[in-house]
């Protein structure tokens, strides 16, 4: 049984403002977490098991590729923009 919860804890709420059309969770190789420019997500399970800083970390990282699909400044202004918010 996933705990899909723990990625949408209430507590971890921020509204990034994008269109999610899937959430996948399955086990991944190289990396933890991908998107596709079709807004669909995927995460691997043992992100479920990490702090709650490094879930939201992923899940934001990842949201912000719906808007911006590359690490570019624009990106990491996102990025820090949101991680502040959603540790508010
Ligand atoms: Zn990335």
């Amino acid at each position: 049984m996933l705990k899909t919860e723990s990625i949408n804890s209430p507590e971890d709420k921020v509204d990034v403002g994008v269109q999610i059309k899937e959430i996948h969770i399955r086990r991944m190789t190289k990396k933890w977490a991908s998107c596709s420019s079709k807004g669909r997500l995927t995460f691997d399970p043992v992100l479920l098991d990490e702090s709650k800083k490094k879930r939201t970390e992923a899940v934001l990282h990842e949201l912000l590729h719906l808007r911006y699909p590359n690490h570019g400044k624009m990106f990491h202004l996102a990025l820090n923009e949101y991680r502040r918010k959603s540790n508010a």
